[in-house]
């Protein structure tokens, strides 16, 4: 280990932020880079603790004291590797991974937990600056062709992986640019987008294909998949939940990814052809509180509205860890976010019973009520009521719908390919397993496990390339978590 008293020394400290009023200026990232020293004690707090939980908290089975004791030496190298031999991309992670390790943190019992993730996004970045991540293309050629549909983490995942013991890999995306979700749902001041850029371009010098503006089922026929030894489905989580109250058909109600998308387009100059939605001067109302909510409550105050509120169904997680916590705990209602540092109203246990509109359908406000919840004897909230005499109308001009995904879309591919679908409609295959029901046709990230998180995806992703590959060759020298624990 790094430095046996590191944890009772130093404090956590997370690297400083620009200021809300200059950041709110700009869609760029915002968090400054930790000074050498404050690197090195942070990665000294990480404590010889038996057992260190973080390995498990990490979906990735990250291995995280190891590469906290080669940052405190200053092994640069061995850190990158140490990082990189479970996770093909701590980039993405390093930023915007909600780092369920640092909950699983011993340290974090009664001090604060490691910074775990700042830690890794600076390994990552240093690594490129020092060009230690460079492609690396394998003379091994199996002749084997995968398809991959889908570029988001969980088909980046899959396709570094397999490129790497010799396959021939294509990606296929809908979209222009590849990247899912962390280029076109995320927004750049969480993710900057030559961040994605920058690994694509190693990716591609691996010998990955990219076909862009390719929706596999619809300008790309289905039985072009045919050509491939296998098909990787990994299209993600899609179609948004919707609220069907009175005035949904209003003009300003919107999803949320209708908002977001488009607005992350415009920032990368990738032109749209959807009518503008914009949050400026209008009262904005953000229904859901997870991540895609307060990411729209970021992009509307970065838009100029007059005010932001957020609204969420579910009551307020109690933040004494010694009450009965209800279960399934919903840790981002939890969570200030920085979106929420930049100003917005955060309501819970609220109803949105109707939108209500102007002569001309434009939405003006929203009816809403408090509601009470009743809990069981663990503490769970079960089944709520409406408080009486706490309807009210709220103005708002704008309302974002962020309330969550259902499944992935069902016409088109998957239809045609005909694969099982499970009582959640995600595509089923078992876990650990990864194989649809159609022959030679395998999932990953959300379009299999639900709306999820990008740490999950790139999880995901590399587990089922290993299936993949054990079905090509009868074996695999891909790693596997597994191994890990
Ligand atoms: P996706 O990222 O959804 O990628 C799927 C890709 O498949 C898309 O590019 C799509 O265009 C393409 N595709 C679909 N069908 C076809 C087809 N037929 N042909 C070709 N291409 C196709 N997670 C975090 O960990 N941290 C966060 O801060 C966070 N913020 C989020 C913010 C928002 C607004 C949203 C919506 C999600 C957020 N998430 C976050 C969740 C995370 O982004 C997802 O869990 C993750 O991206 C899922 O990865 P995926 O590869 O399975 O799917």
């Amino acid at each position: 280990m790094g430095k046996p008293t590191g944890f009772k020394e130093f404090e956590r400290l997370l690297p400083k932020k620009e200021a809300v009023a200059s950041r709110k200026k700009t869609y760029n990232e915002f968090v400054h880079a930790y000074s050498d020293d404050e690197l090195n004690d942070q990665a000294a707090r990480c404590m010889n603790c038996g057992i260190p939980f973080c390995h498990s908290g990490c979906p990735l089975g990250n291995v995280i004291p190891e590469f906290n004791d080669a940052v405190y030496d200053g092994k640069w190298e061995e850190a990158y590797r140490i990082l990189v031999s479970t996770n093909n991309f701590p980039e993405f992670t390093g930023r915007i991974c909600p780092a369920p390790c640092e909950s699983a943190c011993v340290l974090g019992i009664n001090r604060s937990p490691v910074a775990i993730e700042e830690i890794e996004k600076h390994i990552i970045e240093i690594a490129f600056k020092r060009e230690f991540v460079k492609a690396r293309p394998t003379h091994l050629k199996t002749g084997k062709r995968v398809a991959v549909v889908g570029s988001g983490p969980a088909g980046l995942a899959v396709a570094a992986q397999l490129i790497k013991v010799g396959h021939e890999v294509t990606v296929y995306e809908r979209d222009d640019k590849p990247g899912g979700l962390l280029r076109y749902g995320i927004p750049d001041f969480k993710l900057e987008k030559w961040v994605i850029d920058r690994r694509i371009k190693v990716m591609e010098e691996e010998g990955v294909i990219f076909r862009c503006n390719a929706e596999v089922g619809k300008n790309v026929p289905t039985s072009e998949l045919q050509a491939y030894d296998a098909v990787v489905l990994a299209g993600g989580s899609t179609i948004p939940r919707n609220l069907n109250i009175p005035g949904r058909e209003l003009k300003g109600v919107y999803f949320a990814m209708e908002f977001l998308k488009q607005q992350n387009k415009r920032v990368g100059n990738s032109p749209f052809t959807e009518e503008n939605v914009w949050a400026t001067d209008k009262h904005v109302l953000v229904i859901g509180g997870g991540d895609t909510g307060s990411d729209c409550v970021g992009t509307s105050n970065r838009h100029g509205a007059k005010s932001v509120t957020q609204f969420e169904l579910m009551p307020q997680p109690s933040k004494n860890r010694t009450e009965a916590m209800p279960w399934p705990t919903y840790p981002m209602l939890l969570k200030t976010t920085t979106s929420h540092e930049e100003g917005c109203n955060r309501f819970w246990s609220i109803s949105t019973k109707a939108f209500i509109g102007d002569d001309n359908g434009n939405l003006k406000s929203a009816r809403v009520v408090d509601l009470e919840w009743e809990r069981d004897h663990l503490g769970r909230p079960v089944k709520f009521a409406e408080v009486s005499g706490s309807e009210r109308e709220i103005p708002c001009e704008l309302a974002l719908l962020a309330m969550g995904f259902l499944h992935p879309q069902h016409d088109g591919l998957l239809q045609q390919l005909g694969v099982e679908l499970d009582e959640r409609g995600n595509v089923r295959a078992l876990e650990g397993a990864y194989q649809t029901s159609a022959d030679k046709v395998f999932v990953a990230g959300d379009m299999r496990r639900g709306q999820s998180l990008v740490v999950w995806a790139i999880s995901e992703g590399r587990e089922c390339a290993r299936k993949v590959d054990e079905y090509l060759m009868g074996y695999s020298e891909l790693e596997s978590k597994d191994a890990v624990f």
